[in-house]
């Protein structure tokens, strides 16, 4: 392979990939399979931000919290992403097929947990807006509920069942989908980051402290920093980082076959394969005055209480550890896909809040829009771009 350096002087190649997490890597092991020449920009390690920090749930149906704060017509409006979610999770079945390794993909099914006639009225109403977006989700009374479920809290008195959902082994995707990538010819620099782009000649510059590189075309795939990156080339985009943590127990006996969340508040609850409780939904992390995150004690406790208010074992479980990281989001929750129609040539790769089960399908689109391929989905009333 031609690319092994410390550093470059100035280098040409086909498309720029920046951004080394979930989205960046499978983009451009895509345009790699299709004979593209890529490099890969990295500003720190590969996968060491959300996608290697997130709580691996492969999300469909509408978050329950977003749906009761922000409303029915907000949902309508965010409606034409599930679809896009529903294509991306049937490329996470694939996955491991795909890398050759077990991702430990698994489909349970995610359940959104009541505790009260309210609550069930509104999953009622979400269960429409889904069913109006091709999304499978069954309103479940209490019986119905304590049938599949039935290690959940006495109080539940039903939910809202989405067959489709499940989760993945964070710690596995990114090794394995970096290999493929690599494989396939993707030249991947690590501690590289984008720190200019200029456009010239119908293409663009990018500098990094290890040299300058050039290309008709530039994918940004930098999550949470995209704002920056994009501000390099003088566009605003909407896009932002949030401080997130995730909490994970000590393994114990299988238990929790599905992914669940509760109309009472944050939450997402998995077991993984060896036996913790991961436990997440979007509780914010501190961050410190130096800008670094840390664990926030508040959140962690909040957190877990919640969790053991839907499911009371984990009342009885140690929590083993808790990390951090930035998610990339957007106020209104619709992706930033596709070229951007005042830089040509410059494509924006960004499915906020729950990216790590959009990145396959907005990875497969973001690529074919690269290659001036007609794409599998249309991005219409999805990316914000389309609009
Ligand atoms: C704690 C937490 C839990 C989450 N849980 C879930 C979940 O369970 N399910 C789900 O679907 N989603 C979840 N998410 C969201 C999901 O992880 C992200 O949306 C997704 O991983 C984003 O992937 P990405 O590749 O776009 O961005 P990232 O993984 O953030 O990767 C972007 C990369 O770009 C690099 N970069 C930035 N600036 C530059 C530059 N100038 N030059 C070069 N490189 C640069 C960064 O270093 C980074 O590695 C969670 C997020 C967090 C933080």
């Amino acid at each position: 392979m031609r690319w092994s350096f410390d550093g470059v002087e100035d280098e040409k190649v086909d498309v720029i990939v920046i951004g080394g997490g979930i989205t960046g890597m499978m983009t451009a092991w895509n345009l790699a399979e299709a004979g593209v020449e890529v490099v890969l920009l990295e500003a720190g390690e590969l996968g060491a931000q959300a996608s290697g920090a997130n709580a691996g749930s492969l999300h469909l149906q509408i978050q329950y919290p977003e749906f009761a704060s922000f409303g029915e017509d907000w949902a309508r409006a965010y409606g034409p992403c599930l679809g896009f979610l529903k294509e991306s999770l049937t490329l996470w079945q694939g996955l491991s097929d795909r890398t050759g390794e077990d991702l430990s993909v698994k489909t349970g099914g995610g359940i959104v947990v009541a505790q009260t006639e309210a609550e069930m009225a509104l999953i009622a109403s979400k269960a429409r807006v889904e069913a109006e977006h091709g999304v499978e989700t069954h309103v479940l009374d209490r019986a119905e509920l304590f049938k599949i479920a039935p290690y959940l809290s006495d109080k539940a008195i039903g939910g809202g069942f989405c067959p489709m959902e499940g989760k993945a082994n964070t710690l596995r995707v990114m090794p394995a989908i970096q290999v493929c990538a690599e494989k396939a010819g993707v030249c991947i620099l690590r501690n590289t980051a984008a720190l200019g782009i200029a456009a010239e000649n119908g293409g663009y510059t990018v500098t990094t402290d290890k040299g300058t590189f050039h290309a008709p075309k530039v994918v940004n795939a930098a999550g949470a920093s995209a704002g920056k990156v994009a501000g390099m080339l003088g566009l605003t985009i909407n896009i932002d980082g949030f401080p997130l943590q995730v909490t994970v127990t000590e393994p114990v006996a299988p238990l929790i076959p599905h992914l669940i969340y509760s109309a009472a508040g944050k939450l997402s609850l998995k077991q993984a394969p060896n036996g913790g409780c991961i436990i997440g939904g979007g509780w914010p992390a501190a961050k410190r005055a130096d800008g670094t995150l840390a664990t926030d004690p508040t959140s962690l406790t909040g957190n877990m209480a919640m969790a053991a208010g839907v499911v009371p074992q984990v009342g009885r479980m140690q929590a083993l550890r808790s990390w951090t990281a930035w998610v990339n989001g957007t106020p209104d929750w619709r992706p930033i896909l596709g070229e951007t129609p005042s830089a040509k040539g410059f494509y924006m790769a960004l499915f906020p809040w729950v990216g790590y089960s959009g990145a396959p399908m907005t990875a497969k689109v973001t690529a074919e829009l690269v290659l001036d391929q007609r794409a599998t989905a249309s991005l219409r009333g999805v990316s914000v771009l389309a609009d």
